[in-house]
C-alpha cells in the first residue's frame, strides 16, 4: 500500500519530536486538547489560505503541531521542512486567543513561504557570519512574516489584533528590540499599516 503524504509527514514529525539535535531540550506533542484543536484548526485552514494565494508548491510541506518542552526556544519556531511548533506552554501562560495562535501558525508558516531560512544562511555567509548584517536581516525577515502572516490569517477568516496579541503575550508591557526581532510597537505599526491598504 503507497503511503499518503499525511502518514508520511506525521513520521517526519514523529521523528524529529523523538530525536532532537544534539544540545536541544527533549519536547513532545502536546495533549491540551483545546490548544491542539486551535494549532489543527489554523494548520489546515492556513495552508488552504496560503493555497487559494498561489503558495500551493510550498503548502505540500507546511503543518504546525502544539508541543511541550523542557526548554521553550520562542512561541512559534520553524522547522527546516515546513514543520512549525508552537509551545503549548507559553499560549497557555499568555492566555492567547484562537486569532493569535493563527496569526501565529502563520506567521511561521510565512518564514517557509519566503524561504528564510536559506536567505539567512546566504546573509551570514555573504558577511562572513557579521552580527550587524545578520541581525538587520532577522528583523527584516520578521516584518516581512508578520506581513504575510496577517495576510494569510485574514484570508483564512481570522479576526487578528496585532496590539492586543503584543499585549497578552508581554503581559501588557510591550518589548523594545532584539538582535532577532524589531520593537513591538514597530510590528504593530507595520501590520496595521499593511491592514489599512497596499503600499
Ligand atoms: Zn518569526
Amino acid at each position: 500500500m503507497k503511503p499518503t503524504l499525511a502518514a508520511a509527514l506525521a513520521g517526519v514529525a514523529a521523528c524529529l519530536l523523538v530525536a532532537p539535535a544534539e544540545g536541544q531540550a527533549p519536547e513532545r506533542l502536546s495533549a491540551d486538547p483545546a490548544i491542539t484543536a486551535m494549532v489543527r484548526d489554523a494548520s489546515q485552514r492556513i495552508g488552504g489560505a496560503a493555497a487559494a494565494l498561489g503558495y500551493d508548491k510550498h503548502v505540500v510541506f507546511l503543518r504546525a503541531i502544539a508541543i511541550e518542552s523542557a526548554a521553550p526556544r520562542g512561541l512559534g519556531t520553524m522547522s527546516r521542512i515546513g514543520v512549525a511548533r508552537l509551545d503549548a506552554a507559553l499560549v497557555r501562560s499568555a492566555g492567547l486567543t484562537r486569532d493569535d495562535v493563527a496569526w501565529v501558525v502563520a506567521h511561521e508558516f510565512a518564514h517557509f513561504i519566503l524561504d528564510h531560512g536559506a536567505r539567512r544562511a546566504l546573509v551570514a555567509q555573504a558577511h562572513d557570519g557579521g552580527t550587524p548584517e545578520r541581525s538587520a536581516a532577522n528583523r527584516a525577515f520578521e516584518l516581512e512574516a508578520d506581513r504575510l502572516g496577517l495576510r494569510l490569517a485574514r484570508a483564512a477568516g481570522y479576526a487578528f489584533d496585532p496590539q492586543g496579541f503584543f499585549s497578552r503575550l508581554r503581559g501588557g508591557r510591550l518589548a523594545g528590540d532584539t538582535s532577532n526581532h524589531p520593537a513591538d510597537a514597530l510590528r504593530i505599526e507595520a501590520m496595521q499599516a499593511a491592514a489599512r491598504g497596499p503600499g
